[in-house]
Parts: structure tokens; sequence; C-alpha cells
């Protein structure tokens, strides 16, 4: 299947850390991008957030002062779902609750012609799940971008028991011309990542509540001796204490409580306390 030709409106739901990243990616590939999110005025700071990013890279003399126009031309903030109708990929990234998620897929298909993608950026959820009980849902998948989006190479799409072959290929193939490495997987709770992912953190959080050493060393070992880009800890402060924790949540639950994924109550109560990581300025790290 030929990937979505850059005339091709892209609408992204959640002008979050993910969001906003994802517009910047299709809008970097030359398509017109619609940004909605609930809370006001969030779409137009994510906007604002990709220009001043994209700054950076004119300051170090990687792209032109043009090219920042042209992109963050191409995105526009938009003030209901009823905006996004005429899209023809919707990507949501919005807050991981299958029933929020739900909610707004039946929304989309409301208002959406026939041949939109629906996709969604979930890290855990199930797409059989989220398709469940729409007219069609087929036309759903998963599109799981990395964080952050513009930087990361490796795309999951995922295909729920309804997901048409052809609707799967055609995501594949747009996110490979968007300059990604998409692989196929099936809706698994965690998919292949964030399964694979969930015992790097936990064992973290284990050696942090058993008082092996703080998270700056154990960050630093990981790093320097383990080979990693990230330790456990800076690096759940970058994805965010409540995603992280949520995608622990529902790997967890998914599994009937298998214990190799149990939640920790450290990270439960960095949720309580709002310390989320780099989006709220402290997590196990203080950015402010
Ligand atoms: P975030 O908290 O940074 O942003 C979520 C945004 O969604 C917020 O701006 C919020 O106002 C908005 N929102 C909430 N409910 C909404 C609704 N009903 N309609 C429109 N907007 C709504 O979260 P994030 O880190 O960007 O994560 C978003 C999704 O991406 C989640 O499903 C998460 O699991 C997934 N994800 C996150 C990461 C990560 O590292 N943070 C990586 C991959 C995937």
């Amino acid at each position: 299947m030929p990937a979505l030709s850059p005339s091709d409106i892209i609408a992204v739901i959640g002008a979050g850390a993910m969001g906003a990243g994802i517009a910047q990616v299709a809008a970097q590939a030359g398509h017109p991008v619609r940004l909605y999110d609930t809370r006001d005025g969030a779409a137009q700071a994510g906007i604002d957030g990709v220009r001043h990013q994209l700054e950076k890279r004119v300051a170090r003399g990687k792209m032109a002062q043009d090219e920042v126009e042209a992109i963050v031309a191409r995105m526009t903030p938009a003030a209901s779902l009823a905006e996004l109708a005429d899209s023809r990929l919707v990507v949501e990234a919005i807050v991981e609750n299958l029933e929020v998620k739900r909610g707004v897929f039946a929304e989309l298909e409301a208002l959406c012609g026939p041949d939109t993608l629906l996709t969604s950026n979930t890290s855990s959820l199930s797409i059989t799940s989220i398709a469940a009980g729409l007219a069609r849902p087929e036309r759903v998948a998963g599109l799981h971008f990395f964080n952050p989006a513009p930087v990361m190479k490796l795309v999951e799409v995922i295909s729920g028991l309804a997901t048409d072959a052809e609707a799967a290929e055609t995501l594949y193939a747009t996110a490979a011309a968007w300059g990604k490495v998409p692989v196929h997987a099936s809706s698994t709770p965690g998919f292949i990542v964030n399964r694979v992912a969930r015992p790097f953190y936990a064992e973290g959080l284990r050696l942090l509540q058993e008082g092996a050493a703080d998270p700056a060393t154990l960050d630093a070992l990981l790093r320097q001796a383990g080979g990693f880009r990230m330790g456990p800890f800076e690096l759940m402060d970058l994805i965010g204490h409540d995603v992280n924790y949520a995608v622990t949540r529902s790997v967890f639950d998914a599994y009937y409580g298998d214990t190799r994924f149990e939640p920790s109550l450290v990270q439960q109560a960095l949720v309580e306390a709002g310390r989320l990581g780099r989006k709220s300025g402290l997590g196990f790290y203080d950015y402010r």
C-alpha cells in the first residue's frame, strides 16, 4: 500500500509531550496538520513549542529559518474535534485511559468520513478494545511513537483483532515516508517495547526501594557501564510518571496481576504528589 500523500490532512489529538512531537513529524513531512487539545491554549502552546525546538536547530546551523516558518505554517490549532472531520489520518495522543480514548474514538467515527484512518498513540492499551463498539473498527490501529517523537525512529504499527491489513500497510508506509523505522505488531499489552521495558523500570524502582543506591547513582551506572542511553529514573522523568505508572498498571492488569509487572508504590506516590517528572518540574530530579 502506498503512503498517504503529503497533501492529506493529519489530525493530532492531545498537544502534550507526544502529540506536539507527532504533529511536528507530520508537518515536517509536508502535511497540513491540525492539533486539538481540550486544555485551553494547549494546542497553540504545542505549536509554539515546536517552533522553539526547530529554532534551536537553526541556531546550530542545521535548519534554515524559512524551513521553520514553512513547517510551523502547516500546523493549525483546532478549536473542536469537528474541525478534524476532513482529516485523512487522526493520531490520538491523549491521557492513557481506555474509557476516555473510547469516547474520543466514538466521537471521531461520527465526525470523520469512512476513509479516515483512526489511530492511537497508546503505549499499552488494547487497540482491539479501543475499536470495539465502533461501526468500522477495521480502520482503527495503533501508531505508537516514542519520546521525543521527532527524534526517535521507531514507530510500532499495532493491529487489533479487527484492523484491516491494508490500513496497517498504509500506516507502515506512511511512517516510513516520514523517515521513521516502522514495525508491525499485534495488540498485546504494552506491545513490544513497553512490554520489554517494564522490568527496566520495575527493577530500578525495586533497587531504589530496597536502598541499594540513589537514582543518580543507578542512572549513571546503567548509562556508563550498562550501555543504556538513559537510566530508568531519568527516563521515567522524561516519559512522565503519570503516563509511565498508567502504562505499568495497564500491563499488570492485562496480565491478570502477573507480579513481574507490579506497579511501584514509590512511583504511585510521585503521581499522587504531582511530581510527574520534567513536565511538572520535579520528579526523581529537580528541573526547576
Ligand atoms: P501528556 O500528559 O503530556 O499530554 C496529554 C494531552 O492530552 C494533554 O495536553 C491533555 O490536555 C490532552 N487531553 C487529555 N484528554 C483529552 C481529550 N479528551 N481530548 C483532547 N485532549 C485531551 O501525555 P503524553 O505523554 O503526550 O501521552 C499521550 C499518549 O501518548 C498516552 O496514551 C501515552 O501513553 C502515549 N505515549 C507517551 C509516551 C511518553 O513518553 N510520554 C511515549 C509514547 C506514547
